[in-house]
């Protein structure tokens, strides 16, 4: 088991890539914390877990307001004596061409992606650098380094995200934090599902290996990071894109 004994809070992992991380961490033997915004869905992930034989506690969260996320950690850290992984998932996306993005989506797609990252490492390095040992990994995408059309608010987020990290990591390599992250390409997810099928096929025609990745394709890197074996790695980007950006 690559994680026994750990402590990993994972944001927005009720779903799709983050419960596939949340169930892959706690198979490794780590205790977990989920914080979505919608606590029943959250809850019913925390039961799941606790099935798999580790604790689990299910936090109510939206990581884009910064008043409820030092409580989220104090009540995580009360729960499990320790933070080892912050797992910085939440994300959503509000598409439209710049020409037509509305402010609102823009502000929306940032407070979430970008601003939330920030709020929650800020939060977290504090009790891992008491610890003197942290992981944070947050999640970006292939759109950061390659654009999207009708993606400017979105691909912005991840891209920022990747500053971010690498910042966190020269800032706090000396308190034995090390943050990294993930840049998956076109996960076969909820955030995946709504796109019509004639534009499925043209993005698989894009893409090398010739499909979607699997959310537990993602869980995979993350867990990688997360154990001792990335102990070495910090500052760095994993891409988990079938080959569609190399
Ligand atoms: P998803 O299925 O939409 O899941 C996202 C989760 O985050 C949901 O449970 C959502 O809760 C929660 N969330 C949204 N806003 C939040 C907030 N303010 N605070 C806390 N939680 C919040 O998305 P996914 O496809 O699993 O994506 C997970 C991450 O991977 C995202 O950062 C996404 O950008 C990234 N990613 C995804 C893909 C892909 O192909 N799917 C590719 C590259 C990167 P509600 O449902 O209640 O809003």
């Amino acid at each position: 088991m690559k994680l026994k004994n750990n402590t990993a809070l994972i944001t927005g992992a009720a779903q799709g890539i983050g419960h596939a991380i949340a169930i892959g961490m706690a198979r490794e033997g780590a205790n977990i914390g989920i914080a979505d915004m919608n606590i029943e869905k959250a809850e019913a992930a925390a039961e799941e877990i606790r099935a798999l034989g580790v604790k689990s506690l299910a936090i109510k969260l939206d990581v884009s307001k910064s008043e409820g996320i030092a409580a989220a950690l104090d009540r995580f850290v009360q729960e499990f004596g320790r933070l080892d992984i912050l797992v910085n998932n939440a994300g959503i996306t509000k598409d439209g061409l710049i020409l037509r993005m509305k402010e609102e989506d823009w502000d929306a797609v940032l407070d979430i992606n970008l601003k939330g990252t920030f709020l929650c490492s800020k939060e977290a390095v504090k009790v891992m650098a008491k610890q003197q040992y942290g992981k944070i990994i947050s999640i970006s995408s292939v759109v950061a380094f390659i654009g999207n059309a009708g993606q400017a608010n979105y691909s912005a987020s991840k891209a920022g995200l990747v500053g971010l990290t690498k910042t966190i990591a020269k800032e706090y390599a000396s308190r034995g934090i090390r943050a990294n992250a993930v840049a998956p390409g076109f996960i076969q997810t909820a955030m995946t599902d709504g796109l019509p099928e004639k534009v499925k096929e043209e993005m698989k025609r894009l893409i090398p290996l010739g499909c979607f990745g699997l959310s537990e394709d993602v869980a995979n890197a993350v867990i990688f990071l997360a154990s001792k074996d990335a102990d070495y790695v910090t500052g760095q980007v994993i891409h988990v894109n079938g080959g569609m950006y190399m």
